[in-house]
């Protein structure tokens, strides 16, 4: 099965640190999540993190309170396809990195979106949220269903979270 992703380890890296990189752009204060479909040929086709769509308010509350912010946040994977749509990038065919793995709804878009392929890192988020792992289990039925290859990305070779969150400072510096 390994031979049937597209880009070896040193590319699948640099584009997940990439995607890494975009999560740190998310407002949410609870989990920031980062997304970028590339094309076969590696040119980024499109980008997008968590968050509300335009226009909508990043307000304290809205932040905070989850029954106020879930039903109004987009994800990393639907942004990224929205936005290409948007954007009128051909994304058919594009790889996809995320740096976590797909919830239903975006696996749906995904799969719609013809993307051949995903890579993700693999987060739990039981604790939180429970039921989450049965939710993700339809995500993978569904790219098992259609053959859409996918695999994890070892965190070793990934930022952490300390390094994330120190790039996260140093854009807000810029802001002040
Ligand atoms: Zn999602």
């Amino acid at each position: 099965m390994s031979n049937s992703f597209t880009f070896d380890d040193k590319w699948n890296i640099r584009f997940m640190q990439q995607a890494q990189i975009i999560s740190t752009w998310s407002k949410d204060p609870s989990t920031r999540v980062g997304c970028i479909i590339v094309s076969p040929d590696r040119f980024v086709l499109s980008e997008g993190y968590n968050g509300f769509p335009h226009g909508i308010a990043d307000t304290y509350e809205r932040l905070h309170d989850r029954a106020l912010k879930y039903p109004r946040v987009v994800h990393a994977e639907t942004n990224a396809i929205v936005n290409a749509g948007r954007n009128g990038a051909k994304i058919d065919g594009g790889i996809l990195f995320v740096t976590a793995p797909p919830c239903p709804t975006c696996a749906k878009m995904i799969v719609q979106a013809g993307i051949r392929e995903i890579l993700y890192i693999d987060l739990d988020k039981t604790k939180k949220i429970p039921g989450w792992r049965d939710e993700l289990n339809i995500s993978f039925d569904m790219f098992d269903e259609v053959g859409i290859p996918n695999k994890a990305i070892s965190k070793k070779y990934l930022f952490t979270k300390a390094q994330l969150d120190a790039i996260r400072n140093k854009q807000m510096m810029n802001l002040k």
